[in-house]
């Protein structure tokens, strides 16, 4: 595991080593500023649970998220990037320095700051959703498709993410039913095409959960269309939610600007309300949800981390 240092005045402390941090790293690495990603759970992020990303230039196949991850830290650290796991709490500015307070009480020093943080799976808010979080309740079907195999599975959504995830669950669920507030998937097309012509999918339009509920696991459903006000219950073992994502920005309230729903304002260089403080990825204001502009953003706030330094100090 990497020291981290007090004493040291960093050049660029990264937040985040999803897509978006570990681009920024590569580029701030590769210019030979001493660089520290801060990581408090997985490197790779929102996609390291992706089981396959199909639309990032370069690979005609497909990549698993996990591998892609491991390729871009793996081409950061090749320039002396630094990866350490810890978890920013808050960041404030004294005269030119940026202070990133962490969990364990420490607090480390920068010349730049870049909060590539990303977001977090929303929840639905409904009765049994934590009490039966691991016991048949997930956000991640990579990691708990598995479990699964031969059963009835639901999944909750209608954008990119539950389509997706709905067709990788296919592989182990003996159903997939796919439960859908509207009638009209958000989802792309090509995703929503590959939906409707899977035999293993059940598409449950205008259909909100009420309820998940069962006795020590999940047993079933309580469910209500939207339009008739009809209520009704369904047998599944494994409910996949994927409603969307939060923002994780909670340490930054207060510091910089943030927008309604709590993602990173910044201007056209990633520079947010705070100098010297950039922002990249799915934290950002206007963020898309893809790899490939999440690294786009990653090379420009790297860059002009680059650019505020010389300008600066
Ligand atoms: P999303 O695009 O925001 O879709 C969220 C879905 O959940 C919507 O269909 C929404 O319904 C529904 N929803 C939201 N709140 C709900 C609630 N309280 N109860 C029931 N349903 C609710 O989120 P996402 O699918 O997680 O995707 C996030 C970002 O990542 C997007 O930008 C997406 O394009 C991107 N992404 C891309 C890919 C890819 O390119 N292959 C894969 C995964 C994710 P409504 O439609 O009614 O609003």
């Amino acid at each position: 595991m990497l020291e981290i240092s007090e004493d040291v005045l960093y050049d660029c402390i990264i937040i985040g080593g999803g897509p978006a941090g570990l681009t920024a790293g590569l580029y701030t690495a590769r210019a030979k500023l001493n660089t520290l990603l801060l990581e408090k759970g997985t490197i790779g992020g929102q996609i390291a649970i992706t089981d396959l990303v199909e639309n990032y230039p370069g690979f005609p196949e497909g990549i698993s998220g996990k591998e892609l991850s491991l390729r871009f830290k793996q081409q950061a650290e090749r320039f002396g990037l630094k990866v350490a796991k810890a978890e920013a709490t808050k960041i404030e500015k004294s005269g030119k320095e940026v202070f990133v307070h962490l969990r364990d009480g420490r607090m480390l020093r920068a010349k730049t700051l870049i909060v590539a943080s990303g977001s977090n799976p929303r929840k639905l808010g409904v009765p049994g959703e934590d009490k039966f979080l691991n016991r048949g309740v997930s956000y991640c079907a990579t990691c708990d498709g598995a479990l699964f195999d031969g059963l009835p599975i639901a999944v909750i959504g209608g954008g990119d993410s539950a389509t997706q995830e709905a067709l990788f669950l296919t592989r182990f669920g003996s159903i997939v039913y796919l439960i859908h507030r509207r009638d009209q998937l958000r989802a792309q097309k090509h995703l929503q095409e590959k939906v409707f012509s899977n035999p293993k999918i059940k598409f449950i339009p205008d259909t909100v959960v009420e309820e998940i509920s069962g006795n020590e696991f999940v047993e079933k459903l309580i469910l209500k269309n939207t339009k008739s006000g009809e209520v009704s219950e369904l047998e599944v073992e494994g409910v996949f939610i994927f409603i969307g994502l939060e923002p994780n920005t909670g340490f930054l309230k207060g510091s910089v600007e943030l927008d309604e729903k709590g993602y990173v304002i910044t201007d056209e260089k990633m520079m947010t309300s705070l100098e010297g403080v950039f922002a990249a990825g799915d934290c950002r204001s206007g963020s898309t949800g893809q790899v490939a502009v999440a690294v786009g953003e990653g090379c420009i706030a790297g860059m002009q981390a680059e650019k505020y330094i010389e300008d600066n100090f």
